[in-house]
């Protein structure tokens, strides 16, 4: 089955209405993202902090995002309800970076949220459940993969992080076992290696199709939706999508604007939906440009072209 990817996925519109309707039923209205401060990260880089809030009818405390860079160019991600105190991370790739974050701002560390089980996303899992005494949340389908995990989700179930939704959406591809979540009342998205900005992770486990379904799932979310992805890899991809839509003028401006950021050693994450359906060439696969560009034939489905960008990218 082809799923163009202009399109919503036939399996997804049922789910989104679901959520909406929860959504709506917890009372969220629109919301606003603004950076508060910016800190100085323990590898040298500067990270900001996003604070995310919602407006009056959100029933929902404002949830703090925090960047934690790991290893050479992963991110961590801290999250921290303002009114209980609860702290969580999501892809935790080791433990110390995490530790020095939390330390600095005198925090404990209640729930480690994983996207998928490879290493530079849950090698910090075990040094940190033991220190914190953290429960492990992850993928019910990649239970024996995940180390310590406490909290087994499934595609479509909520769990609630400290009176914030959070819904679990499978997105196999880069693992069969990978999922996304996805916080509505925050307007965030921690999508791993399945979406990155620019681009989407290597297909080690997964068909092009699945990846395609798994894009358009994350797709299906409001446009305004913040992307927190599991690595800084914006810069290069950048090159990757320039050579192959040269004439997309939001992507020429993205690219510039980032590698502004990157000059100054400063994060591209969050990106956002909207951005990402403008410029990321995997989410474009109807593009004329890119088709050309890689001989893609006019009558090849969506998911023929996503694995033929696929396959220009990783030799790229
Ligand atoms: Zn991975």
């Amino acid at each position: 089955m082809q799923f163009p990817v202009r399109r919503q996925p036939s399996m997804w519109p049922n789910m989104r209405k679901h959520w909406l309707g929860k959504y709506l039923s917890y009372g969220f209205g629109t919301f606003v993202t603004r950076p508060i401060r910016t800190l100085r990260g323990v590898a040298g880089y500067s990270f900001g902090v996003t604070q995310l809030l919602c407006n009056a009818a959100c029933m929902a405390s404002p949830l703090q995002i925090e960047l934690v860079p790991c290893l050479r160019d992963n991110y961590a991600y801290l999250l921290h309800d303002m009114d209980t105190g609860t702290v969580g991370v999501v892809d935790p790739s080791e433990a110390m970076p995490v530790i020095n974050a939390l330390k600095r701002r005198n925090q404990n560390l209640t729930y480690i949220l994983n996207t998928h089980h490879h290493y530079d996303h849950t090698g910090g899992n075990l040094e940190l459940k033991a220190r914190y005494g953290a429960k492990v949340i992850g993928s019910g389908k990649d239970k024996e993969r995940i180390p310590g995990i406490d909290i087994a989700l499934l595609d479509g179930e909520t769990w609630m992080f400290a009176g914030h939704q959070v819904l679990v959406m499978e997105t196999p591809g880069h693992t069969t076992g990978h999922v996304s979540f996805y916080f509505p009342g925050s307007g965030a998205v921690f999508t791993g290696d399945t979406l990155f900005s620019l681009s989407c992770g290597k297909l080690f486990e997964g068909s092009p199709e699945q990846m395609l379904t798994s894009l358009q799932k994350i797709l299906s979310l409001p446009d305004e939706t913040c992307v927190y992805c599991g690595h800084e890899y914006t810069e290069s991809n950048s090159k990757f999508a320039l050579s192959i839509e040269p004439n997309n003028e939001e992507l020429q401006e993205y690219a510039a604007h980032v590698t502004h950021l990157r000059n100054k050693k400063l994060p591209t994450i969050p990106t956002t939906l909207r951005r990402e359906k403008s410029c990321n060439p995997f989410l474009r696969t109807a593009s004329r440009e890119i088709r050309k560009k890689l001989n893609i034939p006019e009558t090849a489905s969506d998911s023929q072209a996503l694995g033929i960008i696929r396959q220009a990218k990783d030799n790229f």
